[in-house]
Parts: structure tokens; sequence; C-alpha cells
């Protein structure tokens, strides 16, 4: 990360602080540190002050981390010491307040111990989401990192596509396109790909199996890649021959509600809204029963979910730089599903889908 964006991150965080009276901010998410410091390795903890970048790191790391995270002071501790004992003398000899630390990201007991280290002088108080609050928004340097990964993904599955035939089982395609993300330059998978065929595409988070490939197979593939630590995260519903009525029905359902979902994602309409566009779509279509359960679709970047959520719950107006999926699914318990899933960038005059891999249903037999 260059040493300009690392500054222009540290400052509306501090700002925030600031809002909040906070004297300082203790970061244990690993993809919070990684976005504030640059860190990118699996440990370490932050403390952010109106003055203090600190990065706590034990020795596995020290010299990896002087180079990612030149802009902050690398706090050793001692030999064997955990990081956790370190915050409370550090705090102390910066004469912190309120400090807030990440409650989604500090275990119990870990905060019990934290607690029982302080002096009386400190005060810990739960934070919700500050830094998940400004990863949303995507900077130049993010977006492009996100267009490479998902190319990338997107490449590969054109590729493994023509390979598509009876006899295969569903972890051999998962295998084939995992290798293909490598061979194309991603770091690695970004999440466990999924290939759900028949029935089995009525499961939305299905596990790769032995089972093997048929004639008017319908299958499910999800899959992304991570390419400089941002992922991508696709979805394409393919059958195998001739599409049956049945899975016409469905998969035609499932693209009209993509299609206007997407038309509805612009800057200002609310996360709950676009939601309620596809549900609306699939409610007319095939009926609400066999609508997608889970989310219409969630924020990618540094980690597969992220925020917003396009859900029921989530009222976030969204906003120029959001990279958000779209991926409404059928699900007939028994039978099978379709899912189709892109990444929609928010420009300021609307939106760009992100992920180019072939549309198209039927694959050859
Ligand atoms: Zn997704």
């Amino acid at each position: 990360m260059l040493q300009t964006e690392r500054t222009a991150r540290l400052e509306p965080l501090r700002r925030r602080l600031a809002e909040l009276e906070l004297d300082a901010l203790l970061v244990t998410g690993a993809a919070n540190v990684r976005y504030l410091s640059g860190f990118t390795g699996s440990l370490a903890y932050l403390v952010i002050g109106p003055e203090a970048a600190e990065i706590l790191g034990d020795s596995r790391y020290w010299i990896q981390m002087e180079q990612e995270a030149a802009g902050f002071e690398l706090v050793r501790p001692a030999a064997s010491a955990d990081l956790l004992s370190l915050v409370p003398e550090r705090l102390a000899s910066i004469g912190r307040r309120r400090v807030g630390f990440e409650a989604q990201h500090l275990t119990v007991s870990a905060f019990d111990r934290l607690r029982r280290g302080i002096t009386e002088a400190v005060a810990l108080e739960p934070t919700t989401g500050l830094v998940e609050e400004m990863r949303m928004r995507k900077t130049e340097e993010e977006i492009a990192r996100m267009r490479a990964a998902a190319s990338i993904s997107s490449r590969a599955f054109d590729r493994i596509r023509r390979t598509i035939r009876p006899g295969l089982r569903e972890r051999d395609l998962a295998f084939l396109l995992d290798q293909s993300f490598r061979e194309l330059g991603a770091d690695s998978p970004a999440f466990e790909t999924i290939v759900a065929s028949g029935e089995n595409g009525a499961r939305p988070h299905a596990h790769p199996t032995e089972r093997m490939i048929e004639r008017g197979d319908m299958i499910v593939f999800d899959f992304g890649a991570r390419v400089a630590g941002y992922c991508s995260d696709i979805s394409r519903t393919v059958v195998v021959g001739e599409l049956s009525a049945e899975q016409r029905r469905v998969i035609e359902a499932v693209q009209q509600a993509q299609a206007a979902a997407l038309e509805a994602m612009r800057p200002g309409i609310s996360a709950d809204a676009v939601e309620r566009v596809a549900r609306r779509s699939i409610a007319q279509t095939i009926g609400p029963e066999h609508a997608f359960g889970h989310p219409l679709g969630h924020g990618v970047g540094l980690e597969i979910h992220e925020r917003p959520l396009l859900a029921a719950r989530d009222r976030t107006e969204l906003a120029p730089g959001m990279v958000i999926t779209n991926e409404p699914g059928v699900y007939v318990p028994g039978w099978g599903g379709a899912r189709i899933e892109d990444m929609v960038l928010i420009t300021e005059s609307g939106h760009e889908v992100l992920t180019a891999a072939s549309r198209e249903v039927p694959v050859a037999p």
C-alpha cells in the first residue's frame, strides 16, 4: 500500500474516534489490520490514537512488518510473550483513558485477560464496525485489484466450462477451477469452490461431492479467486445438454430477478430496497416458497462477506465505490436449484458489472 493511501485511511478513522470521544482504538480484526497498516500476515494488533500508529507483532513477522507497515511504529513483545499481554503496557505508556476495542474481533476470554491487565484509569469501550464501515467504499487501488480477481475467476470458469461432461465428478470440476485460478495468477481460491449438481443444487452452500455429472443435470458453480488480498465471487448455473421446461422456467426466473435488481443498483438506493426488487420478481414468476433464503448480495473486498448486505435488515444507502454481489437463487428441495451471481461496482452514474464469465446456460454434453 502506498504511504499516502495509508495516511488517507488513518485520518477518517481518527476523526471518527474523536466523534466517539475515544482516546484510542485497539484493532484486532485481521482484515482491518491489513486495511489500515498494509500488513498481510495473520497476527498483529494495532493501537491507533490521535498521533499514535503502532503495530504489535510477534517475532515471526517483524521483518515483514517493517516492510509492509512502514508508517507504523513496530512494538516488539519480549520472547514468548503474547500480543495481548503487550496491550495494557502500551496503553499505560501513551496514557489512554477511553479505549475502544473491536467487539466483533475479540473473544470473551481475550477481553477478560485484557481487562484484568489494565489499570483502573483506562476504560475499555466496545465498538462495532468502525473500520468495516470505511472498507465499504473501495479506493481506486482496491477496485483495480478486485477487477483483476474478477477477471481471473471469469476466465478460469470459461476455460473449465468447455470440459464439463457426463462422468466427471463435482470434485473434479472444483479442482479444475481452483487449478485454473492459480495458473492465471491468483494467490488462492477466495473460499471453498461450490459445484452442486442435480438435487445437490438445492443446497446453497453445498460442498463438492463424488456425485458424477449426468446428461440433463443442472449444475450450480459458486467460486472466486483472491488476488493481492482481494476476493471475487461469482455464480453460474449450467445445464448439460438441452434444458427441460422446468429448468428453463427456474433459470429464467433467476435471470429476471437478477436483471431487475441490477437495474435498481445505483447511489442513494437502500440495500434492503434492492433485495425487495429481486424477491418480488421471483415471487411473481416461481412463487415465494422457493425463493432464496440468503441475502440477495453482500459487499466483497479483503473478505468474501463484507458490508453492506442486500437484506431486509440492512438500510445502508448504496454509494459510489461499493462492490456488492447480486445473487438471487431458486432452490427446490429434492429437485435442484439455480443461482446467478455477479459483482457490481456502484458508480457515480449507476453501476458496472465486474464479472464477465459466460452466462450461457447449456453446455454441450
Ligand atoms: Zn456471494
